[in-house]
C-alpha cells in the first residue's frame, strides 16, 4: 500500500527527480573527458585541469610572449598562460565563453592568469586591471566582454584590482581567424580610445586578452595606454597560439 512520506523528503525527491530530467537534456559535464564528476562552478573536471598545455612562459626570460613585442611595446612583464591550438581543450574553453556565452569558462582563465601573476615577483602589485574591449557591435551579440568576464575571474580568484573602463575599441575589425600574425598586425592604428585617462597616471596597470596570435591588438591598446602615463605597463593572457 502507499506509504505517507515525510514532506521534506518528498521535496528531495522531487528535487532528485528533476535533476535528473535536466541533466538528461543538458548534462553537466567536462568539457574534455565528459565526467559528471565536477561542481556546479566548474566546466573541466579537476584532473583535466592539471593537464592543461601550461606555457611556463611566467618563468622564463625572454619568453616567446616577450618576443613577440620586442621593438613594439616595453610591458614590465608580459605572460600567456595556456597554449592554444585548434581542437584542443582550450580552444573548447575559449569556445565556450565567446560563442556559448558560458561566463564559467571565463572565470576559469581569470583564476588560472591570476594564480600565475600572485605568485610571480616580477610582477608589481596591480592598481588597475584593462579589459582588452570589444566593439558595441559584438557586445550586443555576445552580451558581455569576455575579457571582462575573465579579470572578474582574477578578482574572485583574490587579484583585488578595480576594472579600468575608459580604454574602449572605436573600429570594428574583421575577423582574423583567417589571417597570419603579419597580415593582422598592420592593421592596428586608432583601434582604441582612451578616457579618463588621468585615474592611470603613475599607476601599474595590466592589460587582460583571451587569446595571443599577433600581439596588435596588445600594441594598439599599448600605445594607446602609454598616453596616461602609467607607472608600468603589464599583460597577461589566457592563451598563446602556436601557428
Ligand atoms: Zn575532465
Amino acid at each position: 500500500m502507499f506509504q505517507r512520506l515525510p514532506l521534506s523528503k518528498l521535496f528531495l525527491t522531487l528535487h532528485s527527480y528533476l535533476q535528473g530530467f535536466i541533466h538528461l537534456f543538458y548534462p553537466h559535464i567536462c568539457l574534455q573527458c565528459a565526467t559528471t564528476e565536477l561542481l556546479n562552478n566548474q566546466v573541466i573536471c579537476d584532473c583535466c585541469e592539471l593537464q592543461l598545455p601550461y606555457t611556463y612562459f611566467i618563468t622564463m626570460g625572454n619568453s616567446p610572449v616577450d618576443k613577440i613585442f620586442w621593438g613594439r611595446a616595453q610591458f614590465q612583464k608580459s605572460n600567456a598562460v595556456l597554449f592554444f591550438t585548434k581542437e584542443s581543450i582550450v580552444q573548447k574553453i575559449i569556445f565556450e565563453l565567446k560563442y556559448k556565452q558560458n561566463k564559467k569558462a571565463g572565470l576559469l582563465l581569470g583564476r588560472l592568469i591570476a594564480q600565475e601573476i600572485l605568485s610571480n615577483l616580477d610582477y608589481p602589485p596591480i592598481d588597475y586591471l584593462i579589459p582588452i574591449p570589444i566593439s558595441k557591435q559584438k557586445l550586443r551579440k555576445r552580451g558581455f566582454n569576455q575579457c571582462q568576464i575573465i579579470c572578474e575571474g582574477m578578482v574572485s580568484y583574490g587579484l583585488n584590482a578595480p576594472l579600468f573602463q575608459g580604454l574602449s575599441k572605436i573600429k570594428n575589425t574583421q575577423t582574423q581567424t583567417h589571417k597570419d600574425r603579419l597580415q593582422r598586425s598592420n592593421q592596428s592604428n586608432d583601434l582604441f580610445k582612451l578616457t579618463n585617462a588621468d585615474i592611470l597616471v603613475n599607476k601599474n596597470i595590466l592589460i587582460i586578452d583571451d587569446v595571443l596570435t599577433t600581439g596588435a591588438t596588445i600594441e594598439a591598446a599599448y600605445h594607446c595606454l602609454i598616453q596616461a602615463k602609467p607607472s608600468t605597463i603589464c599583460i597577461s593572457t589566457a592563451a598563446y597560439t602556436l601557428t
